[in-house]
């Protein structure tokens, strides 16, 4: 059976890599998640090709989402094999974990546990090292430090090559564990062994020191360059991902906006964008007549020359998809652009029904523009649309919920006029409940209670039923406080993981644990309370993020990023 997926799973791959074990380092790239959203992933494309362009290292995939519809790929042992060579995982040097989610968290005590190994990292003796990486440790590791070596934290172009450098010197001459995460520590620019630090708390249970172990730095900096080599794309063409056969090329990185919520806005600042003539050579090289080539970052629709860039693509004949829209961004010629490169769905995000809400997110959009942006692509003949909203945000009130009912019934309006009456295609509602996030301005703000979350969503649920041509999503509250306490929490909550590991219980593990998960998820921090994730060092200065804190609190709207060449407003481009 898994022998037979992983040949079928290769057998449709373009451009996957097998080298010789004996070619040097081997790394056992994993996605704790399924096949489907680590192919889907250009940061784990990305990886994958950084080691295999090496030639003296290689990186096999292997993957485990704990979803009991999708069988793992292991050896007739059970054991998690790898993609490629289908070897089990501690014949490598190194098992490096890509975390895009918190959520997979879990998984990788079941992949470890699936590879023979201690699931505590103090309790492994020598080879292969267990590491991490991905923006969901460079948010926030602590969580799974009982369980990982070390984390490279930062953007891969910055670190990557110097830690595998020394990884594979340690390896090649029987360097101990402890002495290899030393010289990585000191080295390495971003790379953070969590062994390395003493964590003490107040008798409230509140952090109040971060000490390092002799020889440890006293912070660490996830590295983010100023400048970006080229535009990344996928390594591995594949029918099974959620851009089947289509090739993703980066078109920047960070965002210049400023939305409150917003992790990708703040921790890759300052907003990289490529030069459009750069994507559409990366484009064009990596692509042939015909192809689709999915444009990714979060602020794509902001890119300068974007309609020049996809009339050049079309013109190449390639068809062109975006990774988010804005509904400020959007305009006629754009709108035909990606109808014609092949759009059938686009996402537009107004995040909160009311505009005060969108100014405490500092979202900046007003009511016209959404219904102009919709009635855009209505008229550009893109049949289907979806609007992201979320639910729980700070200040946010029972009103400003109910206001996303006749909202989105606005927009319906608007699609049915430039539709000329007709209704055509679908109209998805996906609502999701807010979950703080570090190194953004809400860092400090408080997870609602699951309680008044459901109610919220009733309320919304309730008020689309019915509606023609309407399809209404929405998270599920008891995943989302798990989300916010993994994304929230201390290396405590390792303890949580560790128990639900073996109870198979989150739940009940969360019950039992002697630190109320609540004190991590629903508290709201005091103003110089120390972070967990307070080890690192990177995005905009802690003073900035109160001060947007505050004024989204009062509602207050704040201009995004400007040039950094000349701002210095966030502290990121001093
Ligand atoms: S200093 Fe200014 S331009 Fe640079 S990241 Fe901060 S807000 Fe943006």
């Amino acid at each position: 059976m898994a022998a037979a997926r992983r040949e079928r799973l290769l057998g449709a791959e373009e451009g996957f890599v097998l080298k010789d074990p004996g070619v040097g380092l081997n790394v056992a790239l994993i996605f704790p998640n399924t096949y489907r959203a680590a192919m889907s992933n250009l940061g784990f494309h990305a990886v994958y090709g950084f080691i295999n362009d090496r030639t003296d290292a290689l990186a096999e995939r292997a993957f485990f989402s704990g979803d009991p519809r999708e069988d793992p790929i292991v050896d007739s042992r059970g054991r998690l094999i790898t993609l490629e060579s289908g070897r089990v995982l501690d014949k490598f040097h190194l098992i490096a974990f890509s975390l895009s989610f918190e959520n997979d968290f879990p998984n990788v005590l079941s992949i470890l546990d699936a590879a023979g190994l201690p699931l505590i990292s103090s309790e492994r003796t020598g080879w292969p090292m267990v590491i991490a990486g991905g923006v969901a440790a460079f948010l926030n590791p602590e969580p799974l430090a009982p369980f990982i070596d070390g984390f490279l934290l930062g953007e891969a172009e910055a670190n990557l090559d110097p830690f595998l450098d020394i990884v594979k010197d340690a390896a090649f001459r029987g360097a101990s564990r402890k002495e290899t995460l030393g010289l990585l520590a000191k080295d390495v620019e971003g790379f953070y062994a969590p062994s390395g630090y003493i964590h003490r708390y107040d008798d409230r249970g509140r952090l109040t020191s971060i000490e390092p172990r002799e020889g440890f730095p006293g912070e660490v900096a996830p590295p983010h360059p100023a400048e970006l080599p080229e535009p990344l794309a996928s390594r591995i063409r594949t029918p099974q991902t959620e851009f089947a056969n289509m090739v993703l090329v980066e078109a920047g990185r960070g965002c210049p906006r400023g939305c409150r919520f917003c992790a990708a806005g703040f921790v890759y600042r300052p907003p990289r964008p490529h030069p459009w003539e750069r994507i559409r050579d990366k484009a064009t090289h990596e692509t042939s007549e015909g192809d689709k080539v999915g444009l990714v970052s979060p602020a794509v629709a902001d890119l300068e020359n974007l309609d020049t860039l996809c009339a050049h693509l079309a013109k190449e004949g390639r068809r062109v998809s975006l990774s988010s829209l804005r509904a400020d961004s959007l305009t006629p010629e754009l709108a035909r652009a990606l109808y014609a490169g092949g759009l059938k769905s686009a996402t537009l995000a107004p995040e909160a029904g009311t505009g005060r809400l969108r100014m405490v997110i500092n979202k900046g959009l007003a009511e016209e523009e959404i219904l102009a942006a919709a009635r855009l692509l209505a008229e550009a003949r893109v049949p289907n649309l979806k609007l992201y909203f979320m639910v729980g945000l700070p200040t946010e009130t029972a009103e400003d919920v109910r206001e996303i009912v006749p909202l989105v019934k606005r927009v319906l309006h608007e699609r049915r006029k430039a539709l000329k009456g007709r209704t055509r295609g679908l109209v998805t509602v996906s609502v999701s409940c807010f979950v703080p996030k570090p190194f953004t301005p809400f860092q400090w703000a408080g997870f609602m209670e699951t309680a008044r979350l459901k109610e919220r969503l009733a309320v919304l649920r309730k008020g689309f039923r019915g509606i023609k041509g309407l399809k209404f999503t929405s998270d599920v509250p008891k995943w989302a406080y798990v989300q916010a306490l993994l994304s929230r929490g201390d290396r405590r909550v390792g303890d949580i993981l560790l128990s639900a590991h073996r109870s198979g219980d989150i739940k009940r593990a969360m019950s039992e644990s002697p630190v109320n998960p609540d004190f991590f998820v629903l508290r709201e921090r005091e103003r110089d309370e120390l972070f967990p994730w307070g080890i690192m060092r990177q995005g905009a200065d802690r003073d900035f993020l109160w001060e947007e804190y505050q004024r989204g609190l009062a509602a207050q709207p704040s201009p995004g990023c400007h040039d950094p060449e000349t701002c210095a407003a966030c502290g990121v481009c001093e």
